[in-house]
């Protein structure tokens, strides 16, 4: 499996990163709320230094740390106690740092305070080191169609318009689709969200995937169920691999 990751950004938008306009018009860290200084973008740099990459060890299917940090000296294969008492459907699953303090208060920005702009600032910030599977065609995990009417904007879909365009990786707006509502995931109890999002999903164009390494993009990763769902769905329809790539990872 090739693997890369994800450069700087050599361009930001003028909307944040003009000097001129951000010495007249001060705006607040997106996360902490204080003004951001001159050079500073979307966080403050106290945020920024504090957004880092998952700990290590890690499983090698699903990147949760491990507690211990001898857990891969004797094999390096071990997986998670998750991964291994039910083995996810996805290949690998990355994820550019735990879904605490600025991280989430950014997310929690970008998702919630109409603010889509904050995607490409969030990959740029996220995914400098994190090693990106290469593959064939990327898509996001589908928000249902009333939900998306509300926010305006599907997150994780804007998240993956970023990564295909850096890593040149076709994005594919329609071959996964929500085919009913479901309760976010975030408000649910561990043995609650696979039953939530159990048939929620459905792969539109099973062709189109057919033996396609596809690299699907979500905002959190939280017990995981919601990815696990669509690669089941994915490798259902023949997808050869599936991989998984999130900004945050909750860890427990
Ligand atoms: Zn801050
Ligand atoms: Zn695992």
């Amino acid at each position: 499996m090739k693997e890369t990751t994800i450069p700087a950004l050599k361009k930001t938008s003028a909307a944040w990163s003009s000097p001129l306009l951000t010495a007249i018009f001060p705006t607040p860290c997106c996360a902490c709320g204080e003004w951001l200084g001159k050079e500073e973008k979307i966080t403050c740099a106290v945020c920024s230094e504090m957004i880092t990459p998952l700990p290590h060890p890690r499983c090698p299917r699903c990147s949760t740390p491990f507690t211990s940090e001898f857990a891969l000296t004797e094999s390096p294969t071990h997986l998670c106690g998750t991964c291994r008492k039910s083995p996810p459907p996805f290949d690998l699953a990355v994820s550019g740092g735990e879904y605490a303090g600025p991280l989430r208060d950014l997310l929690h920005a970008f998702k919630f305070t109409q603010r889509p702009d904050l995607a490409q600032p969030i990959i740029k910030l996220t995914m400098g080191t994190v090693a990106v599977p290469d593959a064939d065609m990327i898509m996001a995990v589908p928000l249902h169609p009333g939900r998306l009417r509300r926010r305006g904007y599907n997150q994780s879909l804007l998240l993956a318009m970023e990564v295909g365009r850096i890593l040149d990786i076709p994005l594919s707006i329609d071959d996964l689709a929500r085919i009913r509502p479901t309760r976010p995931q975030m408000e649910l109890k561990h043995n609650e969200r696979e039953q939530n999002i159990a048939g929620a999903f459905k792969v539109m164009h099973p062709n189109r995937v057919d033996n396609k390494r596809v690299l699907l993009v979500d905002d959190i990763y939280t017990t995981g169920s919601t990815v696990r769902e669509c690669g089941k769905m994915l490798k259902q329809s023949g997808a050869r691999e599936v991989f998984v790539l999130t900004v945050a990872m909750v860890v427990l």
